[in-house]
């Protein structure tokens, strides 16, 4: 999941690759370091935690002129200096920055200390190192930037695996990179050349960018960038527009995940106005819907928690088979799906691995393919068939919460506009200027009680029948990854069948009851636990009797709008009791512990 940078101009190395790799650090930040040369002289610095600790640690190369760095979400090693990239091989001269995991580095390793390569590190990515050293040894020919490139993708032929790697070499006045199955991009600025995780980067440097391919090599030398294929063949590649907004400040807020969770308003706006334009969903024709008998939905993470809302809205909606699949458990135990199939991919990176590899098989199987995403320029938003932006900004905080609102509020979109399709229903966004206008987000103070003593408990409860259990399971994912706090979803009507064994003196029960139909059924699962010692925290749009409210440690009230987007307003007082448990427990709640944002790695 790690972010990779690579440089080759003119201003001081050390700053252009810290600067950038600050920007990439929601990718991972347990460790970090750079690599920077000058024409005679390669110098490493790495250091474990945030960039800012690099950046205290690196004392500047005279002259240097290129140089690749890393921010480290560790796969193989733990997050200790040593294990940190850039990675060398044993002479010393070739240096490595990679994300991604080489499948096969246990072999290779074995191999290459059969050979007399000493390893310093626990990561499978050491391995790149000491192969290119290797490599280029048997390469026949001159010294040149064409014989290190070589070198790497004979070396990257070697590999199974994922891999964006940014490689240099003492000796040679040239950055290399290759790409397979990791993002991986380029621009070009005036004969200053970058290499990136994530565009995001390029915003001040330049107007457009390559996007590169699986299986694209190449190099940025003095004059030139250069794109190969794994057969060395010279490939040209069209540059993309550099559209993006950068939103990396926190503005008033103490945090991300605040500022975001505020964002959610301004998301739903976004989405009226894109989705409200014709031409927007143009390519969703009758035609194309036809041939549709079932959709499948698939997400991870709170993706998947807002997948779960998709697949039950649009069942509804349009009297179709739809379901919800986690992408891992999509990938290996796939459901019977074929060419009438729906495939809806939904992601906020559109990077994440395992959808990713979901897609690959929708499409080998002829499944009609959407991609619900927020970064646009992501490979997931350009590989599928339809593709149907979140608008929901940079999201920086690693737990979810605009781009989680805004998952539900398109798939409910693509639910009304399907539908308007089939059945010729109207293509209505009133109600979503209601949701809006209903969002209880200023509502924060009354929360906080709420979270202060939750922050206190070792485990939660959260329970709910339908929608409000999707809820249960978006609330819990939010609380588990900010606060460290145990927080476990449960159908209500699942409680005596095990879970109620859990339920001791002093466990906090979570009910959502936000249907009117079944609040007695679940209340009344609610109050079986109270029975058992557990102090009951109810979330719900109905005013209950006095008596009854009163068994309730906490009732918190939300709005009421019909339909699913219920959800949206449920969850907007959890992300923000999240948010509050993680502070009074004293984390980073934009940095949680063992998490990155964007899960590139299976
Ligand atoms: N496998 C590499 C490591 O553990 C890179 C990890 C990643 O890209 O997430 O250092």
């Amino acid at each position: 999941m790690c972010g990779i940078v690579g440089y080759f101009g003119k201003e001081p190395v050390e700053d252009i690759l810290i600067k950038k790799l600050k920007l990439l650090e929601y990718r991972g930040y347990d460790s970090a370091g750079i690599a920077v040369k000058n024409s005679t002289s390669l110098k490493v610095t790495k250091a474990v935690g945030e960039i800012s600790n690099l950046k205290a640690k690196v004392k500047p190369l005279n002259s240097a002129y290129l140089g690749i760095g890393h921010t480290r979400w560790a796969t193989h090693g733990k997050p200790i200096t040593t294990n940190a990239h850039p990675h060398l091989s044993t002479d010393k001269c070739w240096a490595v920055v990679h994300n991604g995991i080489i499948e096969n580095y246990e072999i290779l390793r074995e191999d290459l200390i059969d050979k007399g390569h000493h390893f310093l590190s626990h990561t499978d990515t050491e391995v790149i190192a000491k192969l290119l050293e290797q490599t280029f040894a048997n390469l026949p020919g001159d010294d040149s930037c064409d014989k290190y490139l070589t070198a790497l993708v004979n070396t990257c032929n070697a590999l199974d695996g994922s891999f964006a790697l940014g490689v240099i070499n003492k000796k040679a006045d040239c950055v290399l990179f290759a790409k397979n199955n990791s993002p991986l991009y380029v621009a070009v600025n005036n004969g200053e050349f970058m290499m990136a995780s994530d565009p995001t980067c390029f915003i001040g440097f330049s107007q457009s960018y390559f996007a590169l391919c699986d299986g694209d090599f190449g190099m940025m030398t003095k004059s030139c960038l250069t794109f190969c294929d794994k057969n060395l063949n010279k490939i040209e590649k069209t540059p993309v527009e550099l559209n993006l907004v950068y939103s990396g400040d926190t503005n008033d807020f103490n945090h991300f995940m605040l500022k975001e969770i505020y964002d959610s308003r301004r998301v739903i706006d976004n989405i009226i106005e894109l989705y409200s334009k014709k031409e927007t969903l143009s390519g969703f024709t009758k035609e194309t819907f036809k041939r549709i008998t079932n959709i499948k939905i698939i997400g991870c993470g709170s993706s998947y928690n807002a997948a779960v809302i998709g697949a039950k809205m649009m069942q509804e909606r349009l009297g179709i088979d739809c379901s919800a699949y986690v992408a891992s458990e999509f990938r290996y135990s796939p459901p019977t799906f074929g060419k009438n199939t729906m495939a809806i991919f939904v992601s906020q990176s559109g990077e994440t691995a395992d959808v990713l590899a979901a897609l690959n098989l929708a499409k080998a199987r002829g499944a009609l393919t959407v991609s619900v995403v927020n970064v646009e320029h992501s490979a997931l938003s350009k590989s599928t068939d339809l593709t149907m932006p979140l608008k929901a900004g940079m999201e920086i905080a690693v737990a979810s919460t605009k781009a989680y609102v805004g998952a539900v509020v398109v798939l409910y979109v693509l639910a009304l506009k399907f539908d308007s399709l089939i059945r010729k229903t109207g293509f209505d966004l009133q109600q979503l200027s209601t949701l809006k206008d209903l969002l209880q987000i200023e509502k924060e103070p009354e929360y906080q009680p709420i979270a202060r003593l939750l922050s206190k408990a070792d485990k939660l409860m959260m329970l709910g029948r339908g929608y409000d259990y999707y809820t249960a399971l978006e609330a819990c994912i939010k609380i588990v990854g900010t606060s460290y706090t145990s927080a476990t979803p449960y159908f209500a009507g699942e409680l005596k069948h095990g879970p109620l064994a859990l339920v001791s003196k002093g466990t906090y029960v979570i009910a959502f009851a936000t249907d009117n139909d079944i609040l007695t059924k679940t209340l009344a699962n609610a109050e079986e636990t109270a029975a058992r010692g557990a102090k009951l925290i109810l979330c719900t749009p109905i005013e209950l009797p006095k008596e009854q409210a009163s068994r309730f440690v906490h009732i918190i009230k939300v709005n009421k709008i019909d339909g699913p987007l219920q959800t949206v307003l449920n969850i907007i007082p959890w992300q923000i009791i999240a948010y509050y448990m993680s502070l009074y427990k004293g984390n980073n709640p934009d940095r949680p512990r063992n998490l990155a944002k964007s899960v590139t790695v299976e």
